[in-house]
């Protein structure tokens, strides 16, 4: 038995043969060419045949993986028009008078090496993407297709690295699990693969690829990133066991579909799912969530090069409601700054950005940002159950200004002759002291309050969250957050309005009871968590 040790991807056991992954030969040979003309055409009819697969890819990854994740092939489109990349190939072809499959291999090398030479770690991920759409042009010069055969068999698949398209392609019922030599947890190809649900483990190292062979028998575990090729009966059987745990488990919570959120003497809360974008949705339906309990709608602005026009905004809003099917879904206004920064709103550097010029005090201060995402909302809210959120309030005259807004879009919407949902529900996020404190005076402005506990605990305790070291100090049940939102919950009921959580603090179990107790009437999880949270919630006795 031999054991690697690698970075889970995503956790569960997978035991079964190995199959390496068989690229097309990475060899391509050179040779002198008289014509260097009908050269560039071949690169170009291959390019144009390029585009024509990764737009079926494309098409396949939207269905199986989402917007989000399915952008990379978009993304290598693009690369496939790429000017520098598109002029290196032709200056090789002419002035070395080589085959254009010589010459995109040789462009392929430099311009992935150059990505892999980079210090970010993302534009160094890029790398394989540049050998995937070249390997793509050189196959589809060479053999009319880029797409590989595959076996019949359940397998595991072992890679040196999978490029994203090469991921998509594989047939999701044929694969028991893939294993890579090398890859980072930050790649498209690790964040396809958990989307996929496939059990992946990346980074096992070279020596791995070197003593794999077709049919080995082997065990992927991907909660502890070990692969054991060849294992002994022992670890055989216990990993026999441990794959039947989870099985079970996931039975289990399967079971829960459909039930109520209710404790054993008659208490319920509704459960519903964060999202941060269109393409996990999939996710939060696979796990019946409740609804959408926050929509951090930031990330539409993150994922983007410009502002996002209110027709973009709307459609991404529409989407969401729609696929929701009248469960209630939140949105939160934009919430950029301190951690999540964009290039394109120019802001400048702060000296302790957490305090600084973030979320509600941006939209505020630059309205026209704001109104747009506001009519953006109100359209959307024609085709659902919208809630809209506001983050980071720390005054009634920052709820009164948001408010005042949301008059003004919904007498413009009114003027030219739009639907929306006049009773859309208004909540803010109780994610500072302050807010907390004066929560008796917000209540009654709104409809609910949302508490986020990651920025109530920032706050509250003084710790940066994005500080590492300060990890010993966060204490995450400190009785000064647990105080503040008990006394937020007491001033919502009191006025009228209703009270979810929706930072991590919502989905750990040990608390449960304690908001439960408080009358939390809502907590909102990552989809994962939607389950477990049911199953601790049936568990309970509250009287
Ligand atoms: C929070 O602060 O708890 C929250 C949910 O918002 P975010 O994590 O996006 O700041
Ligand atoms: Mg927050």
């Amino acid at each position: 038995m031999t054991v690697y040790n690698g970075k889970g991807v995503y956790s569960s056991v997978a035991i079964g043969k190995a199959s390496v992954f068989k690229r097309r030969s990475a060899s391509v040979p050179m040779l002198k060419i008289d014509d260097p003309a009908k050269e560039i055409e071949r690169v170009e009819n291959a390019k144009a045949l390029a585009v024509e697969q990764l737009t079926a890819i494309h098409g396949k990854a939207l269905k199986e993986v989402g917007e989000t994740n399915a952008e990379i092939f978009e993304i290598h489109i693009m690369m496939l028009d790429d000017e520098d990349y598109n002029d290196s190939i032709r200056s090789i072809i002419e002035n070395q008078g080589v085959n254009a499959e010589y010459a995109v291999s040789v462009t392929s090398d430099n311009f992935s090496e150059m990505f892999a030479s980079m210090d970010d770690a993302y534009m160094q991920a890029r790398a394989a993407d540049v050998r995937d759409i070249s390997n793509r042009l050189i196959a589809c010069m060479t053999e009319g297709s880029a797409e590989s055969g595959s076996s019949d068999e359940k397998v595991i698949v072992c890679a040196d690295d999978l490029a994203p398209s090469e991921t998509v392609s594989l047939d999701k019922d044929k694969v028991l699990a893939f294993v890579t030599a090398y890859g980072s947890s930050n790649s498209h190809t690790a964040i396809l693969a958990r989307n996929m649900n496939i059990p992946a483990i990346i980074g096992v190292g070279e020596e791995f690829l070197k003593n794999i062979s077709d049919g080995d028998l082997m065990i992927v575990d991907g909660h502890t990133g070990e692969v054991f090729v060849s294992p002994d009966d022992e670890t055989l059987k216990r990993l026999e066991e441990k794959q039947a745990e989870d099985i079970k488990k996931k039975q289990l919570l399967q079971e829960l579909k459909g039930k109520e959120n209710v404790t054993l003497d008659g208490t319920e809360v509704k459960i519903y799912a964060n999202i941060g974008g269109v393409g996990s949705i999939g996710s939060v339906l696979a796990n019946d969530a409740g609804g959408i309990g926050l929509f951090r709608s930031e990330f539409l602005y993150l994922e983007s090069d410009n502002y996002p026009t209110e027709e973009q905004q709307f459609i991404a809003y529409r989407k969401v409601l729609e696929s929701m099917v009248g469960k209630k879904v939140i949105i939160r206004t934009l919430d950029i700054g301190a951690d999540k920064q964009i290039d394109y709103f120019d802001l400048e550097k702060e000296e302790n950005p957490a305090l600084g010029f973030r979320a509600i005090r941006i939209c505020l201060t630059r309205p026209e940002i704001f109104k747009t995402q506001l009519r953006a909302l109100f359209r959307a809210s024609a085709f659902g159950d919208l809630g809209i959120m506001f983050p980071m309030i720390t005054s009634v005259s920052e709820v009164e200004s948001c408010l005042k807004m949301c008059d003004e879009v919904k007498k413009e919407l009114a003027e030219d002759g739009i639907n929306f949902n006049e009773d859309t529900e208004i909540g803010i996020m109780i994610e500072t002291p302050a807010a907390a404190v004066i929560s008796d005076k917000l209540a009654p402005l709104v409809d609910f309050f949302s508490v986020g506990t990651n920025d109530l605990t920032q706050y509250t305790l003084a710790c940066d969250r994005q500080n590492a070291k300060l990890e010993s100090f966060v204490d995450t049940h400190h009785e000064a957050v647990l105080r503040l939102i008990e006394l937020s919950a007491k001033n919502a009921h009191e006025n009228g309005a209703w009270i979810g959580i929706c930072g991590e603090l919502a989905a750990d179990l040990t608390l449960t009871e304690t908001f439960l107790r408080m009358g939390i009437d809502e907590l909102s999880v990552s989809p994962p968590y939607v389950l477990p949270l049911r199953e601790k919630v049936r568990s309970l006795r509250l009287k």
